[in-house]
């Protein structure tokens, strides 16, 4: 061991003798004689000693690394990222809710039982569907569920020969994926030069083995469907269902319902659409609705009105099961409602019309600065393309990374694969004039540096704690802990490869 065994115990800032609290004597470990021996701790307990004011600043300085929508313009396309109510945390941390325990005899939690059922009686009315599963933790779980349904649907019918879902080039990634999970065979439709579904490249591929066409409205490049009438005429003229991919559902709030549109299956992202947080990997929640026909097959339980009480329906023959430990991301499916709740359908409304107006000013800007991939009016988000010739020395990531220097979290870059060197830019509908002016000065700026120093934005950022990290090896490896870091470095030492 080239490091001493204290300065390998101790954390960097610790020294030995401070004190942030002071602990009472447990009267517990004094006459431990009811702990068994083999339970009891070998070695003492590792805490760092420190004062409560370093701790403090220790912790207040390590979140102010992180960029969060509390603390920066997030602007990451499809993602939407827009402000989280700090009621909605209130109403979660209530503990008459947070206290229920899903065990818990169902008379006794008859107001999170009614909360489920006003929320689901709302996210019908604003999709124009016949019912609702709450239970998907997320967008691409409720794809999954979504595609059982699909399944369940046919091999009822006895159409088992069924085995094909038609993805558009313009869908989000997690829809091919969640298809092919099941098995299906996954066609891909390229879409026509404005960015939307080619009817003729429907037509060449529906046929009587088609299951299902998943399609992303707005899709990938925030664009409408604009045929989407006809394309949901002739998908059920061959008998095949529709699955609409509602994640983007902040477009469309009050506006257009996919219900009416003629789709069968929608999920949509309450972590999205309806500001409960997200990133860093949940979590979230993915409901499902569906039109009548497909009601029998959706996962139990649901929760059904029993006279003026509200309980549970656990069975169902044709159901295809649960999808999640009893009812979801309960606190999830509460701050959705309070969201629904505060702001009412004419609110819901304004969103929408919010996120496509300020998607729409920003898009009319930038377009001066870098081409957009599609130059339409947009939804609520749009698709810049940095792709400059062969020799293209600064790309959509470098630029990305740049503006963290400026003060915004990266659009999502590269991303629809359908545009090269693409930039999505989502400001959502939470962001004021000034702030997008800011971004726009912020752009200009640094197109202004790929003419008179590229390196600067190759290298970028440069303001940041951590510049380039590997990217496959942090996803692969994360260092997660102190005393993991502590272990790559006694390794590294040591001359160990790990
Ligand atoms: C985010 C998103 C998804 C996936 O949702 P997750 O909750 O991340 O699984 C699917 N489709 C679209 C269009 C999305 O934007």
């Amino acid at each position: 061991m080239l490091i001493s065994k204290d300065s390998r115990l101790s954390f960097e800032k610790s020294r030995a003798g401070r004190r942030g609290v002071k602990m009472p004597s447990s009267r517990l470990i004094q006459g431990a004689s009811h702990i068994p021996d083999d339970m009891k701790r070998k070695r003492p307990l590792l805490f760092p000693e420190l004062t409560e004011p370093e701790i403090v600043r220790h912790f207040v300085n390590l979140s102010k690394k992180n960029f969060s929508i509390d603390t920066h313009f997030y602007p990451l396309g499809s993602c939407t990222m827009k402000y989280n109510p700090k009621i909605n945390e209130w109403a979660a941390a209530l503990e008459s809710f947070a206290g229920v325990h899903p065990l818990q005899p169902e008379e006794t939690a008859q107001g999170i039982l009614r909360i489920f059922y006003e929320l689901e009686d709302y996210l019908k009315e604003i999709t124009g569907m016949d019912r609702f599963t709450l239970q998907p933790a997320a967008g691409a779980h409720g794809e999954l569920t979504g595609m059982m349904l699909v399944h369940a649907y046919h091999e009822r019918r006895g159409e088992i020969n069924r085995r094909k879902v038609l993805v558009p080039d313009s869908s989000h990634g997690t829809n091919p994926a969640s298809a092919a999970l099941l098995g299906y065979h996954v066609v891909e439709l390229k879409s026509n030069d404005r960015g939307r579904v080619d009817l003729k490249a429907l037509e060449s591929q529906l046929d009587d083995e088609t299951a299902c066409l998943m399609l992303t409205n707005p899709n990938t490049l925030g664009l409408f469907e604009e045929e989407i009438l006809e394309i949901t005429k002739r998908v059920h003229q061959k008998g095949a269902l529709l699955y609409y991919d509602g994640a983007n559902l902040n477009a469309l709030m009050g506006i257009a319902r996919p219900g009416d549109m003629g789709f069968d299956i929608v999920h949509l992202n309450l972590h999205k659409t309806f500001s409960t947080p997200h990133g860093g990997g949940g979590p979230g929640a993915g409901p499902v609705g569906v039109k009548k026909e497909l009601i029998p097959f959706l996962p139990l339980p649901l929760v059904e009105k029993k006279g003026n009480n509200y309980g549970w329906i656990e069975r169902n023959e044709q159901s295809i099961g649960r999808v999640k430990s009893f009812y979801g991301n309960t606190g999830m499916l509460l701050r959705a409602y309070v969201y629904i709740r505060t702001l009412g359908l004419s609110g819901l409304k304004q969103v929408s019309e919010d996120a496509i107006l300020n998607a729409n000013y920003l898009k009319e800007k930038l377009k001066m600065v870098f081409p957009v991939a599609v130059d339409e009016a947009c939804m609520h988000e749009f698709v810049l393309s940095l792709k400059n010739g062969k020799n293209q020395i600064v790309h959509a990531g470098d630029v990305g990374k740049r503006l963290l220097d400026y003060g915004f979290h990266a659009p999502t870059v590269h991303f629809p694969l359908v545009v090269e060197e693409a930039l999505m830019i989502e400001p959502t509908e939470s962001e004021s004039r000034e702030t997008l002016d800011q971004f726009i000065e912020a752009m200009k700026q640094i197109a202004q540096e790929i003419q008179t120093d590229p390196e600067k934005v190759k290298s970028a950022p440069h303001t940041l704690p951590i510049r380039r990290p590997d990217e496959v090896l942090a996803a692969r490896k994360p260092i997660l802990s102190y005393r993991d870091q502590m272990r790559e470095k006694i390794l590294q030492a040591e001359g160990v490869q790990s």
